[in-house]
This record gives C-alpha cells, sequence and structure tokens, in this order.
C-alpha cells in the first residue's frame, strides 16, 4: 500500500536510502549494499542532527543535510585518549591499531574504545566515536513510511517482519 499522504513524524517507521560523506567528498558509508536503514523516528536511533532533519519529509523525498559534529558524533575528546596496561587483555588477542573493543567502565556500562597505538607503558585506547569531530555530509531519500506497531512503541525499536522476536 503507498501511503502518499504520510510524511515524517514522531514514532513512524522510517525507511531511509542514505549516502554519508566527510569533508573531503569521500563516501565512508552508503545504504546502496545493506538496502534502507530502518528506524523509529524521535528515539535517537540516528545522530540528533540528521533525525531533526527529517521531519516532514514525505515518500520518495530526497535531500542533503549536512551535521555538525555536535548534533553528529560528538566534538573529539582528548581525555577519552587512554593509555591501558597491556595485562588488561586476554594474552591470545591481537591488539592492532584501528581494532574496536569492548571495554566495561566501573560502573559495568559497555563503552566502545578504538586502539590507537601499541606502546611501551601499555595500549593507547581513544573511547571517541571514530566519527568524533567530523561533520557529517548525508544524502537521504526516504524510501518508506508506516506506522508503528504496538510491540515496536513499547520495544523502542523496529522489528524485521521476516524474523520472529522475543525481548
Ligand atoms: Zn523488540
Amino acid at each position: 500500500m503507498v501511503q502518499t499522504d504520510l510524511s515524517i513524524v514522531d514514532d513512524l517507521v522510517v525507511s531511509l536510502d542514505y549516502t554519508l560523506r566527510l569533508d573531503d567528498g569521500k563516501i565512508i558509508d552508503s545504504s546502496t549494499e545493506q538496502g534502507p536503514v530502518e528506524f523509529l523516528q524521535g528515539r535517537g536511533q540516528i545522530v540528533p542532527g540528521l533525525e531533526q532533519a527529517l521531519y516532514g519529509m514525505a515518500v520518495g523525498e530526497e535531500k542533503g543535510v549536512q551535521v555538525a559534529p555536535d548534533e553528529g558524533y560528538g566534538e573529539r575528546n582528548d581525555d577519552a585518549l587512554q593509555v591501558v596496561p597491556d595485562d588488561v587483555f586476554p594474552s591470545d588477542l591481537d591488539l592492532e591499531p584501528g581494532m574496536a573493543l569492548q571495554m566495561r567502565d566501573p560502573s559495568g556500562q559497555v563503552l566502545m574504545a578504538y586502539v590507537t597505538e601499541l606502546r611501551a607503558d601499555g595500549v593507547l585506547l581513544d573511547f571517541n566515536h571514530p566519527l568524533a569531530g567530523e561533520t557529517l555530509h548525508f544524502h537521504v531519500k526516504v524510501a518508506d513510511l508506516r506506522a508503528a506497531t504496538e510491540e515496536e512503541l513499547a520495544h523502542g525499536h523496529v522489528h524485521d517482519s521476516e524474523h520472529a522476536h522475543q525481548d
């Protein structure tokens, strides 16, 4: 069913085709291979600057959206660089620069960290998002819009119609 009267408001399920470039024009991500990304509008599932720009768009509509770092993945924070002793890591783990690791902070919260450098005094980890500090240049096209189910609204995320889901 084509719902041409729909435009993007909170709690609609949005299917979005996108291309993401950085300032240098290089494409670093797009929906070309995996198909449109699906998310619940208004639930913070995509970067804030992009989510804000989507309100009111209809199916088939497309536009360019430029997102500054503070509305994207944040500014880079030099305090988020931290040297961690080698013995924190399993000895069979082959650490390499660029590798993403899941770390736990003292409260048990999971944080992503990226190996920046292997040093004599330990491993230099960067807790910044890899796209922190970057201005994001999106080109987006609304592929589909539909109302969310009660269950999706309760869970706060989109359910894939092809797969059973329990949580
Ligand atoms: Zn669910």
